[in-house]
């Protein structure tokens, strides 16, 4: 399987309707091909009908060159950005960037960004630190890990980018590991994984705990673990072994 059979499976099983993860031309996918190159969604194309024609070629130092330019450039990076795969004729993606900062900064080989409607009900909420923050169950660690970053709503495209950049460098910092999730307050969510099959279990993990976030707020307020249970479970023997078997399967579904 090439990288690019890889993606094309994975943005259909992120855009499959029955997971209602996106709908539209929301959302978009990317892998790392390279030391320095990366196939990332097309502008304006579907993920549940992708085709091979929907992905971009481009540089990671090319698009975080952009990103690190000042801010007063801006209009000079918009034109840059615009010439960006032209010669195949289809545009990267807006959020293009935000691969390019979590493929290179995060640490990961597969990016899948969704809209999920149980995870941007919390988003859009006031418990959106919740849902980065609280443990509430083990197979959320297994997952997901202790802790996802939450990026505050700012403009999509550059500012976003650099906001993300920064406080990816910063949570790894502190955490001295890169988070699998990043989740964009009022906007969706990047899952940064080591294959497609993972980018899949992240997604649709944090659907879960979303919407059992959800129920346990709405009947009252949420019981999580302790830091004390959490850290437990995130270096238990046995955890990390079924860490292991999970990250052994790396098939996506069939469709
Ligand atoms: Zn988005």
């Amino acid at each position: 399987m090439t990288d690019l059979d890889r993606i094309i499976s994975l943005s259909r099983a992120l855009g499959a309707p029955e997971r209602d993860l996106v709908i539209l031309a929301e959302g978009n996918t990317s892998i790392r091909t390279g030391p320095d190159r990366m196939l990332v969604k097309a502008s304006g194309a579907n993920l549940a009908t992708a085709g091979p024609e929907d992905f971009v070629d481009v540089a990671l130092s090319e698009l975080i060159a952009l990103v690190d330019v000042p801010e007063t450039d801006d209009r000079s990076i918009a034109e840059a950005f615009s010439r960006l795969g032209a010669a195949t004729g289809r545009r990267p993606s807006v959020e293009a960037m935000l691969h390019a900062i979590c493929l290179h900064e995060g640490g990961a080989s597969v990016i899948g960004h969704t809209h999920p409607v149980p995870v941007n009900a919390l988003l859009c909420s006031e418990h959106a630190e919740t849902l980065a923050s609280v443990v509430i169950y083990p197979e959320q660690i297994v997952v997901l890990g202790r802790k996802a970053l939450l990026i505050p709503y700012v403009d999509p495209g550059l500012s976003l980018a650099r906001l993300v950049r920064d406080r990816l460098r910063e949570h790894i910092a502190a955490q001295d590991a890169p988070p699998k999730v990043i989740y964009l307050a009022n906007h969706g969510m990047f899952a940064l994984g080591a294959s497609a099959a993972e980018v899949l279990r992240i997604t649709e993990m944090a659907v879960k705990v979303s919407r059992i976030m959800q129920a346990g707020l709405a009947i009252g307020a949420l019981s999580p673990l302790t830091t004390h249970a959490s850290d437990r479970i995130h270096e238990r023997e046995d955890e990390q072994h079924r860490r292991a078997v999970l990250h052994g399967s790396e098939q996506l579904p069939a469709q």
